[in-house]
């Protein structure tokens, strides 16, 4: 008789993660992606990790960082890693550029802004010009193939970045680590299988999907939130003036947050306590499938 196999397949190890830039403090918006990331890792017994995402330096805004930590502790939540900062690993992404550039990957790029003008996707002017990378832009090769991936709320996205967007651009001139390269390279070395975010970014994911698959790194899932406007139908930005979260406020900000994600209430208590509820009752079906949250949200 045929043994049967007796191995359980493996629970799902989880680990997501909370990546804010510091261009501003966080706002609604952003306690929004805490806590949709938080409660969808913790309910699925998984872990959740706090990265600063502060490569681009001119667009640092002061004191944003603190407001960021300080907010992550009087919200309530557990990081169960330490806060890694990406400009302490430039020298990590710097690595990964010269592996691309022995696989004859990324080829540097003299084009100027002013070169490129209005067209939105680059023309590939410099890849066969074999110029030295010192000083230049350090474009990533695309190849003219759809890339898809399963939105767990927004459904199927394609691309084809040939023909929509061109070679991208991982490092700058000014020697500025793009946000692409850092962001894929980080949630590769910090293990993340899920990526919760805001459906601003949902087509910078298949320049990600690319960028992993030419790495050898593994597929993610992906779960893009509709963004919260305010009453000009704008999404909360720095730009346009989107209120610094008041940690003075913290649980009522948190019930606002469930209500806006359309979850079961939450009682008012200490942040952690509701936070607690918040992931015995979290339900993903009840978040709206859509890229906007419609209100006047501030
Ligand atoms: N750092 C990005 C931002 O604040 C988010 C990156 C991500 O979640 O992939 O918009």
């Amino acid at each position: 008789m045929q043994q049967q196999n007796s191995v359980l397949p493996q629970a799902y190890a989880y680990k997501g993660r909370f990546a804010p830039s510091p261009t501003g403090p966080l706002h609604f918006g952003s306690l929004l992606t805490a806590v949709a990331s938080y409660c969808d890792a913790k309910s699925q017994h998984g872990e959740w990790l706090v990265r600063i995402e502060d490569t681009d330096i001119p667009r640092i805004f002061p004191h944003s960082e603190q407001h960021i930590l300080r907010c992550i502790d009087a919200f309530g939540f557990e990081p169960d890693a330490e806060i890694i900062f990406q400009k302490d690993r430039l020298d990590i992404y710097q690595h990964v550029i010269e592996q691309l550039k022995a696989q004859d990957w990324v080829y540097a790029c003299q084009c100027t802004r002013k070169m490129l003008g209005s067209n939105a996707i680059y023309q590939e002017t410099c890849r066969h010009l074999q110029l030295p990378f010192q000083d230049q832009a350090i474009r990533l090769k695309v190849i003219d193939q759809p890339i898809c991936f399963n939105d767990r709320l927004q459904g199927q996205h394609c691309s084809n970045l040939k023909q929509d967007l061109g070679d991208f651009v991982l490092k700058r001139r000014d020697g500025i680590i793009n946000y692409q390269l850092a962001v894929v390279v980080d949630d590769y070395l910090q293990g993340i299988t899920d990526v919760v975010r805001g459906a601003d970014l949902l087509d910078n994911t298949q320049r990600q999907i690319w960028l992993a698959q030419v790495l050898g790194y593994p597929k993610l899932n992906y779960m893009h939130l509709p963004l919260a406007m305010n009453d000009q139908g704008q999404k909360l930005s720095k730009q346009n003036m989107a209120q610094a979260l008041d940690i003075q406020h913290a649980p009522h900000l948190l019930q606002q947050a469930l209500l806006a994600l359309k979850q079961a209430p939450v009682d008012l208590d200490t942040p952690k306590q509701m936070l607690q509820q918040a992931i015995t009752q979290w339900d993903v079906c009840r978040i709206p499938n859509q890229t906007q949250l419609l209100g006047s949200y501030q």
